[in-house]
């Protein structure tokens, strides 16, 4: 596999905190990768900066062979990286094929439209002319991914998709996101829930204090050892992990 999203020694910055501190990070092309890591490690603000949302203090990311370090949130969509933002951020009163309509004027060429994307969220085909904001929780996290699948993305980024779902809601938005896996997508994944993330995911990625604190292909590291990443509990014994010494101030809901 080649990579297709390659993150060099990024650092990203909210005013003088180094949220992101040094990520080198490589995505291959078919990829699944699992991002996780304690409230405020920097995934959000990993990924919104790969998607251009947010802007590189140092480092580079290179989109398919280009450096798009500085390129635009939009031309990153047109090249085909698209983030499903977390907390959705959908038009409330625009109806869902509006809200899809909207991301998909202009699209890339490829097997996305309204009608590919109800296939592949049926929850949402009954919802199709109702207003985005008086959906279900679920049923808004499914036109938030379909939006972003409407740009026809050759690597999708998701920020914690299943925040704040019902546990059924969340069981329905991942089997379909499961058949977009299988299918091939490309995807960044944030997820809370470890044994989802690893459940879905070729590789899993904790990050620690703005770090990569681990990288390794599931089924070469255990639940512990992420977990052990996640807390910052000395080494994993993973494949690339880094020495990890500080203790995180943040616990868990996996923890228990
Ligand atoms: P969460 O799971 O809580 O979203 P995260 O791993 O995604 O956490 P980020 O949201 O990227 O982490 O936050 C990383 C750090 O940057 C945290 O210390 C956070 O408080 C800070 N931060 C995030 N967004 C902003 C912002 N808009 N302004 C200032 N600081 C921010």
């Amino acid at each position: 596999m080649t990579d297709l999203l390659r993150i060099s020694h990024l650092v990203a910055r909210h005013g003088l905190l180094n949220a992101v501190r040094d990520v080198s990070l490589t995505v291959a092309d078919g990829e699944t990768v699992a991002l996780v890591g304690a409230n405020g490690a920097g995934k959000s603000t990993l990924l919104r900066t790969v998607a251009g949302a947010h802007a590189a203090a140092e480092g580079t990311v290179t989109f398919d062979g280009d450096d798009v370090t500085d390129l635009e949130a939009h031309r990153r969509v047109a090249r085909g990286l698209a983030l499903v933002p977390e907390g959705r951020k959908l038009f409330p009163d625009m109806t869902v094929e509006e809200n899809l309509l909207v991301a998909g004027r202009r699209a890339r060429s490829g097997p996305w439209n309204v009608d590919t994307v109800l296939d592949a969220f049926p929850l949402l085909r009954p919802m199709r002319h109702k207003r985005a904001g008086s959906l279900s929780g679920g049923q808004q996290q499914a036109t938030s991914i379909g939006r972003a699948l409407m740009t026809n993305p050759r690597l999708l980024l998701l920020d914690e998709v299943s925040l704040g779902l019902a546990p059924v809601a969340v069981d329905t938005v991942y089997e379909s996101l499961t058949t977009l896996i299988r299918d091939g997508a490309t995807v960044v994944l944030v997820e809370q829930d470890l044994s989802r993330a690893m459940s879905v995911a070729d590789r899993v990625v904790c990050m620690l204090e703005g770090l990569v604190a681990l990288d390794a292909r599931v089924g070469h590291v255990t639940r512990e050892q992420v977990t052990d990443a996640y807390f910052g509990l000395g080494r994993t014994g993973s494949e690339t992990a880094a020495p990890v010494d500080a203790p995180a101030a943040h616990p868990s809901p996996e923890r228990t």
